[in-house]
């Protein structure tokens, strides 16, 4: 939600335009792309992803996603096919997160799942979210007018990088996305006392700083436990205050990311965090906040969708592998309004949110394809 990304919308409008889609940008900020059915009045086909990345991300994540879809609707039109259905491609406002630390505010914004202050959140400058809307060009005052009713959107479909290594090593240019993990998002707030680094005795300090060290190591124990499970923890923000060489560190703020496939196994070890952050905080005088920022459970994909997407790969004699979505994405949003389907497309050594990030363009024209291909499925075309 910047003045660059407002950019890149336009550059996508062009194209979706050029595609025989009508544009706009919804109250949400959301970028979307119609593409009108003989029956308008039929809940649609949506497609989409976001063109928002993170401070150190890549060119595909996410945009992968938004420009394949406009591809596969160009193709669409100048085969000259039509259908029922309208199909829409959505490019989502902040999926990522990064700037207001919650992600998926477009795709949760279309289906009226805001959560209460979200628009008071902050920014690292201070810009709440609402200021950053207004600025975009929203109207948070007509959200409801950018809200898609229950039923109105019939399936949606996403094709995104992997940003795993899964099927780079397996040699496969694409991959059937079988569900999403959800994650578990905290921040973590400690609280102890300054003091000169001189003169405190060791014994009696109550060092934020420490105890967050120790926690950041706990995290990746319980994430640990058992080798070879697909649990994920990553502690990887922190901000200390009063970040003075001689200065004991009064005030810790981190932030948690806690993900599996198993929400069982996931909240078992949520708990043993909160357990260890007991002990910790108890251990070096302190004292803690946690807030959670998010908490989604895993969300799995339609047979009946990924049944076409493994036949269009079959067609083009892909084996693609069925796998599941470790980072969450606009369709986990989405999967509580409709059934949902997922393409992956390899990515060169698993490396995402890194400027190295990198699809080929023969693998994303092959994910274009198989995308293209479950859209007439899907359409009935
Ligand atoms: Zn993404």
């Amino acid at each position: 939600m910047t003045a660059l990304e407002k950019e890149a919308f336009r550059a996508a409008a062009v194209w979706m335009e050029e595609a025989g889609m009508k544009t706009h940008i919804d109250n949400f900020g959301n970028l979307i792309g119609r593409l009108d059915g003989q029956d308008p009045a039929l809940p649609v086909l949506m497609i989409g992803s976001h063109l928002d990345s993170q401070p150190y991300g890549g060119r595909f994540d996410g945009v992968a996603g938004v420009l394949c879809a406009i591809e596969a609707v160009k193709a669409f039109t100048e085969q000259g096919m039509v259908s029922q259905r309208s199909i829409e491609v959505v490019s989502f406002a902040d999926e990522e997160g990064w700037r207001f630390t919650k992600g998926l505010f477009g795709s949760r914004g279309i289906l009226g799942k805001l959560e209460p202050g979200e628009l008071q959140r902050t920014d690292k400058d201070g810009i709440t979210r609402e200021k950053a809307l207004i600025d975009f060009g929203c109207d948070p005052v007509k959200f409801k007018e950018s809200e898609y009713k229950p039923g109105s959107i019939f399936c949606f479909l996403e094709l995104h990088i992997e940003q795993g290594p899964i099927l780079d090593i397996a040699n496969k240019p694409i991959g059937v996305v079988s569900g999403i993990s959800g994650p578990l998002w905290l921040t973590v707030k400690l609280k102890g006392m300054a003091g000169h680094t001189g003169s405190v005795p060791m014994h009696l300090r109550k060092d934020a700083l420490l105890g967050a060290a120790e926690i950041i190591v706990a995290v990746n124990e319980i994430a640990t436990q058992v080798p070879g499970n697909p649990t994920v923890g990553t502690v990887a923000t922190i901000n200390v205050f009063p970040a003075s060489r001689n200065i004991i560190a009064e005030e810790c703020v981190f932030t948690v990311d806690l993900r599996d496939i198993d929400l069982e196994r996931r909240n078992k070890y949520e708990k043993q965090l909160r357990e260890r952050i007991e002990a910790i905080t108890k251990k070096h005088q302190l004292s803690y906040e946690i807030t959670e920022d998010t908490n989604s459970e895993p969300r799995y994909c339609a047979n009946w969708i990924k049944e076409i997407i493994h036949n269009e790969c079959k067609a083009l004699n892909l084996d693609a592998p069925e796998l599941m979505s470790g980072p969450f994405h606009d369709a986990l949003a989405l999967s509580y309004a409709c059934d949902y389907g997922m393409i992956f497309v390899r990515c060169k050594d698993g490396i995402s949110h890194n400027p190295l990030e990198y699809a080929s363009y023969e693998d994303l024209s092959l994910g274009a394809e198989v995308l293209l291909g479950t859209i007439c499925k899907v359409l009935k075309v």
